[in-house]
């Protein structure tokens, strides 16, 4: 079976590399001619825009998904003429635009972040009114890893952010005082069947994920119910097939989405070694109507993504519960370059299983101070 996917980063990397071993074949569209899955499957470089690579891409493919959620909508329109794609674009769609996907929580009776819209600055101020402060500004489109938000904290931090804001609209959202933050990674198959993950706990850094404990410790089962409860809401509204990842803050013991990508995430990098069945290969059986796999959680794991360098690689395969994976990219300030899963028979034996890795990993900057936080409220 011949899978096209939309996107060349490591998401789809990963992909390829669980679809193998299911005797599944790859092609690639990316626009950048140095994208990761250049060494392992044959690629298309392209723009999303061009109809003659969307063309050539689309020849001879049983099935398109994509590992990048900000593929222009009509390119996705485009190659469902000729070739089934999944998710469905309906789901690319809401999650694009931060407005639309708060307005779907919202409509299938899912908690989230109280937000109103801002169509330009001038409207900041009647919107505040709506949510309060101290607020969060966001661009409604193509901000990801904290990219594209402001703090409003301060009548002063709102002028700053009003005099410099772009001509693009906005959302702006209450400031959620959450003790966590905790993902949930689901798998919609074709006949309409579901499966979810155990909740993930996520550590960031400058805005950008640093490291997932996954099973999520001291989550009670009415918590993954509400999780599990929200995503099958959003994967049945959208008659959705494939893994969908919603991002939740903890609050007072409730959970509030924050937002969700219609894609494989980087909080479920840890079912590679940590789960039954990876969100990789349960992605591609969704998509090509196989049956789902079991998404039970082998022991305790915590993912560690490697930012803007990588540890010397013995250095870390010495590490005898440590799984290391590259991605292949060219090391720059913020970009990930691949991760790290520790892996422990319970959460418990996980912890002091950090301390073993290499001193790259002990630095202030690298900052495995979540796990710190987590031993001390365990102590
Ligand atoms: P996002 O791009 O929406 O995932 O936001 C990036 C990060 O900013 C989140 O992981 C949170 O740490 C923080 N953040 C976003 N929205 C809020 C909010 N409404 N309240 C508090 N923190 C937020």
């Amino acid at each position: 079976m011949s899978i096209g996917i939309l996107g060349g980063g490591q998401l789809g990397y990963m992909l390829a590399l669980a679809g193998y071993p299911l005797g599944l074949r790859f092609r690639f569209l990316d626009p950048s001619p140095e994208a990761p899955v250049g060494r392992i499957a044959p690629r298309v470089t392209g723009d999303f825009s061009d109809r003659a690579a969307l063309e050539k891409f689309a020849h001879g493919l049983e099935v398109v998904t994509y590992e990048f959620e900000n593929v222009p909508v009509d390119a996705v329109h485009f190659l469902v003429k000729k070739v089934p794609v999944f998710p469905p674009p309906a789901a690319l769609e809401a999650a694009q635009d931060r407005l639309r996907e708060k307005q779907l929580f919202e409509k299938l009776g899912i908690a989230t972040t109280e937000f109103a819209s801002v169509p330009a600055a001038s409207d900041l101020d009647l919107a505040l009114k709506n949510v309060g402060m101290p607020a969060v500004l966001k661009t409604r489109r193509m901000g990801y890893d904290g990219k594209g938000q402001w703090n409003l904290r301060s009548p002063e931090e709102v002028k700053i952010a009003k005099d410099g804001l772009p001509k693009l609209p906005f959302t702006v959202e209450r400031f959620v005082p959450f003790t966590r933050e905790l993902s949930m990674i689901a798998v919609r198959g074709k006949g309409g069947e579901t499966a979810f993950y155990p909740l993930v706990e996520n550590h960031h850094r400058n805005g950008i994920l640093r490291m997932s404990l996954a099973p999520a410790p001291d989550v009670g089962p009415e918590i993954q119910k509400a999780a599990e409860d929200a995503a099958r809401k959003v994967l049945e509204s959208l008659n959705y097939v494939g893994v969908l990842a919603i991002e939740f803050f903890e609050c007072g013991g409730k959970l509030l989405a924050n937002e969700m990508a219609p894609r494989v995430h980087n909080s479920g990098h840890w079912t590679i070694e940590g789960a039954v069945t990876s969100q990789f290969e349960n992605h591609l059986r969704a998509v090509c109507g196989l049956p789902l796999g079991s998404t039970t959680a082998i022991g305790a794991s915590a993912m560690i993504n490697l930012i803007g360098e990588v540890p010397e690689r013995a250095q870390v395969l010495a590490v005898s519960s440590a799984h290391l994976h590259l991605y292949g990219k060219e090391p720059r300030p913020g970009r990930k370059l691949g991760h790290v899963t520790l892996r422990a028979p319970s959460f418990e034996q996980l912890l002091p299983r950090f301390s073993s890795l290499p001193a790259f990993f002990q630095r202030s900057d690298f900052c495995l101070d979540a796990s710190r936080g987590t031993r001390k409220s365990l102590a």
